[in-house]
């Protein structure tokens, strides 16, 4: 709790203090609530949510005095209420190796997440191996090697410009034979060609289907926070071509607009499973719908 609410500091001091300038004990009327919705918007947290959130709000306390711990108390349930569904532990059962595709665009914190991933499977105990698919920068490929290399991580990679469905292809026969428990597969993030990065996806999960019909297991899309509205549009083109199953949402640390993922969770009902609150290697948290909701609401 402690890291997720110094992580999350940014966004509860931001829409913490706009709910305190603007809730000083005086009397619920329809201009304040107005404005209350109008600094849930600004929070990113949609309008869908905002809308919903001042409803609360005003039930049972219009034209009466209100305070400000009253009205986080209600964004933080409502905000909980909006998450509870979504928020999912990312299970690695019943599958061996368990695939994990890792897709988003470049910047967005994927090599970083498949490192804090990799240590943490390898803590539990489960057998890790990566697959560099990110074959146009050589940057990532390093980076790869790197967090491998830190938790002993097999690190499956090719030279730059490699055939990324290739490696994906080679890494799960060697981590079938080498009975692997957690197969995570970095790819390319290069937006500004979206129809070669969706097919590239697509190339990846088709040929690695000759190994494993049911791989991957798990298609992740990683999401920078600090990106605010620009992430619905991730998740529009990503989940539509790269069938993703769940989402993780990095660098809250770095932003005030944390609700972000509220308007996410309420526009998509896609399963969330990580926050990433920092760049060290214990810095990804799973996702819980209630401390989250306790951490932004201030
Ligand atoms: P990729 O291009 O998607 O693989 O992105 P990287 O994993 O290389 O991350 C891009 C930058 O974001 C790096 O400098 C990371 O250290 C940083 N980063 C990733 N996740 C987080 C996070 O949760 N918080 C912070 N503050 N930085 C992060």
């Amino acid at each position: 709790w402690q890291r997720l609410s110094s992580g999350l500091k940014r966004t509860s001091a931001s829409l913490g203090s706009a709910i305190s300038d603007l809730v000083k004990k005086r009397k619920l009327d329809s201009a304040m609530l107005e404005e209350i919705e109008d600094t849930l918007i600004r929070a990113d947290l949609g309008v869908t949510t905002a809308a919903r959130i001042s409803e609360a709000i005003a039930k049972g306390r219009y034209e009466k005095d209100i305070d400000e711990s009253e009205v986080k108390t209600v964004v933080a349930t409502e905000v909980e209420k909006v998450l509870s569904p979504v928020a999912a532990p990312l299970s690695i059962e019943g599958a061996k190796p368990f695939v994990i595709l890792v897709s988003g665009v470049n910047g967005s914190g994927k090599t970083t997440t498949i490192g804090k991933l990799t240590a943490k499977f390898t803590r539990e105990g489960h057998k890790v191996m990566l697959a560099a698919g990110d074959t146009f920068r050589a940057a990532a490929i390093e980076q790869l090697k790197i967090w491998g290399g830190r938790v002993g991580a097999k690190v499956i990679a090719r030279e730059q410009g490699s055939d990324a469905a290739g490696i994906a292809f080679d890494a799960l026969t060697a981590a079938k034979a080498e009975g692997v428990d957690v197969l995570l597969i970095d790819t390319a993030g290069r937006l500004q060609n979206r129809t070669e990065l969706m097919s590239e996806l697509e190339k990846i999960v088709r040929v690695m289907k000759k190994v494993e019909p049911s791989a991957p297991h798990a298609v992740l899309l990683v999401l920078d926070a600090t990106v605010g509205q620009n992430a619905i549009s991730q998740v529009e083109a990503f989940g539509k071509t790269a069938g993703v199953t769940g989402l993780v949402m990095t660098k809250l640390d770095g932003t005030a607009r944390g609700g972000i993922l509220v308007a996410i969770a309420e526009k998509f009902k896609l399963p969330i499973h990580f926050i990433g609150v920092g760049e060290g290697i214990d810095d990804l948290q799973p996702f819980t719908a209630r401390d989250f909701a306790r951490a932004i609401a201030g």
